[in-house]
C-alpha cells in the first residue's frame, strides 16, 4: 500500500534497523523501544488490522509468531520470558495500520497490561 509506513519499511523505502527478513515477513527494531528488546514483526502483505484477516492469512499470522519466537530465542529470552503483543484498532493502542507483532523482552512485565 503506497502510503503505509510499514509497507515502506518492508520495501526499504524508509530506513529501519532490520533484524530479519524473508519472503513473507520483515522484523525491525522499534523506533521508540518500550523494553531492552522491542522488535516489530510485520508481514510483507498489507493488512490494516487483525479485523481484516481472512482464511488465506492464517499462515502469515503463524509466520509472525514463529519469527518472533526465533528472535526471542536468539536473544536469550525464551527462558526468562518475553511478551508478544498485537494491538487492534485505536482503542487498543494501534497507531500504525499495518499489522505487526511486538516482541518485547529483557525486563519483567506487569499483568494486566495498561
Ligand atoms: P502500535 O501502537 O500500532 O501497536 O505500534 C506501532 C509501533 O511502531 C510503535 O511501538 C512505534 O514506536 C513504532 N514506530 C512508529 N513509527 C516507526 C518508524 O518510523 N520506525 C520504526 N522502526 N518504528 C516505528
Ligand atoms: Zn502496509
Amino acid at each position: 500500500m503506497a502510503e503505509c509506513l510499514f509497507c515502506k519499511i518492508a520495501a526499504k523505502e524508509i530506513p529501519a534497523r532490520i533484524v530479519h527478513e524473508d519472503a513473507d515477513v520483515v522484523a525491525f527494531e522499534d523506533l521508540n523501544p518500550q523494553a531492552p528488546t522491542h522488535v516489530l514483526v510485520v508481514p510483507r502483505k498489507h493488512l490494516a488490522t487483525l479485523n481484516d484477516l481472512g482464511p488465506q492469512d492464517e499462515a502469515i499470522v503463524g509466520r509472525l509468531f514463529r519469527t518472533g519466537a526465533k528472535i526471542a530465542h536468539d536473544r536469550g529470552l525464551a527462558g526468562p520470558g518475553w511478551r508478544a503483543v498485537m494491538n487492534c484498532n485505536r482503542g487498543a493502542g494501534q497507531t500504525v495500520f499495518h499489522i505487526h507483532l511486538h516482541v518485547l523482552g529483557g525486563r519483567t512485565f506487569a499483568w494486566p497490561p495498561g
